[in-house]
């Protein structure tokens, strides 16, 4: 099923000054592709929540029409969108077994939709393999492990065999091993069924890693969609640079002269457009150390963290709030001049420069 967002809004009305609008969701015009796991991604307060609960029913558009494939949904309640959601606190039932909190969306369906008891422990059961939680049928909540819940919870919102699945930080309150797990659970589970689904999380690498089409968020409006690795190598403004990536993006002072990129008196680019000043953004990984390169910054220290090797070194153009990181190979020789300078050579399609007006790629 595929997922059309026309236009669509939601303010809101602020909690803390009543005078205030906030607009958690602004002018939302894209579709999500049918049979693709989507991660929606952005820093917390973005409109990250209020976008599922838009798709989901849970709120009204301000403004706006979804569709799901040619259908318009916009005004259908929850129970009748055939979307299948789980939330970050799992909202399991703690007095029902596993198995009775599985089927329970069954319990209250009516007519022709109404199963027979031993239907509805079918596909309790498949819904259950899915997740391979299925020897835990008869146990309760407070019996189960972080993830084994968030399973149970998954199970549940697929046992109505769901159009649409949406994952509302699914992951938050596992610890990182069993994130892990889970992300890659959901991906097969996601992969099996082939049902649309919408992740949200606020942590990046979780994105890139499980999603097939990531679409980065703030303040409410959409600032890139693509898949993962092309929105990380080619974002097309600031935020969304310096949002994807850790170590996180380097960001520089610069200005372009007669086509070339500076930083202080270096030249580390060419972008055939006029004079101005620009930010220069530095992926970690574009600095290779060249006793012969053209970019220079003051040797502070080198960290091993597992397999990277990071050259932490300060520039006075660099305006991060934090240090810059070199990502290179554990033999990268480390040479430093008399000023303790070191040299890199920097690769050209990890260098990204963005207007000082609006923040956008140039
Ligand atoms: P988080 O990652 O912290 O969960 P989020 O990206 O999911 O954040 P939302 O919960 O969608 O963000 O909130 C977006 C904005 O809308 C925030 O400024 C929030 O305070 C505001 N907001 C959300 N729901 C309401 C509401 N019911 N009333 C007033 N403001 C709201």
């Amino acid at each position: 099923m595929k997922i059309v967002l026309k236009h669509l809004t939601k303010q809101f009305i602020s909690r803390h000054n009543k005078k205030e609008i906030v607009t958690a969701v602004n002018d939302f015009d894209f579709e999500i592709p049918d049979g693709k796991l989507i991660g929606l991604l952005g820093p917390s307060g973005c409109g990250k929540s209020t976008t599922l609960n838009l798709i989901c029913g849970l709120e009204e558009p301000t403004e706006g029409r979804i569709y799901f494939d040619d259908l318009d949904v916009t005004d259908l309640p929850p129970e009748n969108r055939g979307v299948g959601m789980v939330f970050q606190n799992y909202a399991l039932y703690p007095h029902l077994s596993v198995r009775q909190n599985i089927v329970f969306p069954l319990e209250n369906l009516k007519g022709e939709q109404k199963l027979d008891r031993e239907s509805m422990n079918q596909r309790a059961l498949e819904a259950a393999k899915l997740v391979q939680i299925e020897e835990l049928m008869e146990r309760k909540p407070n019996e189960l492990s972080g993830g084994q819940q968030q399973r149970v919870a998954i199970a549940r919102a697929l046992i109505k065999t769901p159009g649409v699945l949406l994952l509302d930080e699914p992951l938050s309150n596992l610890d990182a091993r069993l994130r892990l797990q889970t992300r890659e659970q959901i991906r097969r589970i996601q992969k099996e069924t082939g049902i649309t689904t919408i992740f949200v999380t606020h942590d990046q690498e979780e994105a890139m890693s499980i999603s097939d089409l990531i679409i980065v968020m703030e303040k409410g409006v959409l600032q890139q969609m693509g898949e993962p690795q092309e929105v990380y190598s080619k974002p097309v403004n600031l935020f969304v640079a310096k949002f994807l990536g850790t170590p996180a993006i380097n960001v520089f002072d610069g200005y372009i002269k007669k086509h070339k990129v500076y930083i202080g008196k270096e030249v580390v680019g060419e972008r055939k457009v006029s004079d101005q000043e620009v930010y220069v953004a530095i992926r970690p990984e574009a600095f290779v150390p060249d006793t012969k390169g053209k970019f220079s910054c003051e040797y502070d220290r080198t960290e091993t963290t597992g397999r990277d090797t990071s050259i932490v070194t300060h520039h006075e153009k660099c305006i991060s709030d934090y240090d810059i990181r070199a990502i290179v190979s554990s033999d990268a020789k480390i040479v430093t001049d008399k000023n303790n300078l070191i040299r890199f050579r920097l690769k050209d399609d990890k260098v990204h420069v963005f207007s000082k007006v609006d923040e956008k790629v140039i």
